[in-house]
């Protein structure tokens, strides 16, 4: 057709400026949540409805639809991982679920999150899980009217999964989750029981907060995360985000009396920063341009965080550099202490805090009761019982409060069933794909230890950065690893690493 090229750049020139409002709406609330005065939190929230409104409607106009019927039957037909044929394909999928969607529920969703807002905070400061009841129970509701607008074959639940990890199926997480339960829970109750194994007092002893943020801007350089083309910055809650591949940048927290929060969260935000400066150049101001899911995002944060960052060879390269950034905290301490003390795994109530044992167990609590308010087999009124006996059961603990139980994270005051899974997604892809690293790289360990990280960093670029959205996670993970998502090499990695931390018996795998 005389006329292809013209009507692709058409489209893409359309797309172009979609992606230009969304990055733009996105650097405002990263200034949000940086550099912003409170009192600018009125207009500000004003400009950013105004220019993710402008960006919706230009998305989901006629004028893209009918590019693209035009555009599909040629380009469609290129080879499957071509920028041409990944581009209607992923455009198409946007544009269907988008389109699906009528503008007032879209606009009532948001509503109904912000008006639930304040309320979850007072619940959860008098720590009364009635107040917020009714405002979940709305956006239960919302999250039904949102699958039914979706549409789904089997699960409801399906329709709100496949808007952030495409292609998954509720059926394959409940059985891959089973699985995990099925290995974890004995193996939190193996290292309760030799919980004194590891002692990590020497994190608590007083760092000072300066030398500590140098000190983490300095080691996620060595790791590849490029200053030219990012920055860090402080805020509440850690985050990282990008406005192209030439602008991801991260944000980081820092405590003097707990060691862990500044350098794991900078490694952690780091690895979704090296993730955006990977992405292709061909693929910018485009919708192939993005992480893969919220999952596959998560990954590439957890593996540099937990399977690099908590591992023996990286502290035998940086123990000594940090012992000399810290001379008095570390007085006495040697680099197999410290190791096992950035290891230690107990049971705890929040997810956040959560080791790399006990974390995939508060995801998975959440999303085996999503499930059931969804599909109305559990009501939202006998949401802090199930919490609390699931919480017995997977961790061992007691929780004798709602603000440490159901009401313990904003999460579920917003209208947004189906993206959680990605936490435990992260962990599984990470550990999946490191498994492979592993085989194409066998010198990794004694790379890491000489502080080489391009050698991995290289790897990933190849097997998934790259790539941005051009795969669903699952199609991405069959050509980097040959398999689909697969919990044994997590389960193995863990097994392993803690049997030997905790020197608990040998489980039969
Ligand atoms: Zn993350």
């Amino acid at each position: 057709m005389a006329n292809t090229s013209g009507k692709l750049q058409e489209l893409k020139n359309i797309l172009a400026e979609v992606s230009d409002l969304e990055r733009a709406a996105a650097l405002l609330e990263w200034d949000q949540e940086t550099y912003m005065p409170p009192g600018g939190v009125q207009s500000r929230s004003e400009q950013f409805s105004t220019l993710l409104r402008l960006a919706h409607v230009r998305f989901t106009s006629d004028a893209v639809g009918g590019l693209l019927d035009d555009l599909e039957d040629e380009l469609g037909g290129r080879p499957y991982d071509s920028d041409e044929a990944s581009l209607m394909r992923v455009t198409r999928r946007d544009y269907d679920q988008a389109r699906r969607l009528p503008a007032d529920l879209v606009s009532e969703a948001a509503r109904a999150g912000s008006v639930a807002q304040p309320h979850w905070q007072k619940a959860r400061k008098e720590s009364n899980f009635s107040l917020f009841a009714p405002y979940l129970e709305k956006n239960v509701e919302l999250n039904r009217r949102i699958a039914d607008a979706l549409g789904y074959q089997e699960r409801p639940y399906d329709a709100l999964l496949d808007r952030y990890e495409p292609g998954m199926k509720t059926a394959d997480l409940e059985a891959i989750f089973e699985e995990l339960k099925r290995a974890i829970v004995p193996l939190i109750a193996d290292i309760a029981r030799n919980a004194d194994a590891i002692d990590d007092r020497v994190l608590h002893k007083g760092f000072d907060p300066d030398l500590q943020l140098a000190y983490a801007a300095d080691l996620v350089k060595r790791l590849g995360y490029d200053m030219e083309r990012g920055r860090q910055d402080l805020s509440t809650h850690p985050f990282s985000s990008a406005f192209g591949p030439g602008d991801a940048r991260i944000t980081t927290r820092v405590s003097r009396d707990f060691f862990n929060e500044c350098l794991f969260g900078s490694i952690h935000e780091s690895g979704h920063a090296m993730y955006n400066q990977g992405m292709g150049q061909d693929i910018d101001r485009t919708p192939l341009w993005g992480g893969a899911s919220p999952g596959v995002h998560e990954s590439q944060s957890r593996l540099w965080e937990n399977l690099v960052g908590r591992s023996r060879p990286f502290w035998r390269h940086f123990f000594p550099s940090l012992r000399a950034t810290f001379p008095e905290p570390l007085h006495g301490v040697d680099e197999e202490v410290f190791y096992r003390a950035v290891n230690r795994s107990y049971p705890s109530f929040i997810r956040v805090e959560a080791d790399e044992v006990t974390y995939n167990m508060h995801v998975l609590l959440r999303f085996e009761l999503e499930n059931e308010m969804l599909e109305g087999t559990l009501k939202v009124k006998d949401l802090p019982e199930a919490w609390n006996s699931r919480v017995k059961s997977y961790l061992g603990l007691n929780v004798t409060n709602d603000r440490e139980g159901a009401l313990q994270d904003i999460h579920w005051s917003s209208v947004s069933f189906g993206i959680f899974p990605g936490y435990t997604i992260g962990n599984l892809v990470g550990a999946q794909l490191m498994e492979k690293a592993r085989q194409d790289l066998p010198d990794l360990d004694s790379q890491v230890e000489r502080g080489d990280f391009a050698p991995l960093l290289g790897w990933l670029r190849r097997s998934v950065h790259r790539h941005g959205r051009k795969f669903t996670p699952n199609e991405l993970l069959e050509r980097a690893t040959g398999k689909p998502l697969t919990a044994a090499p997590w389960i193995a990695y863990v097994r392993q690493k803690f049997g030997a931390l905790y020197a608990l018996q040998k489980v039969p795998s």
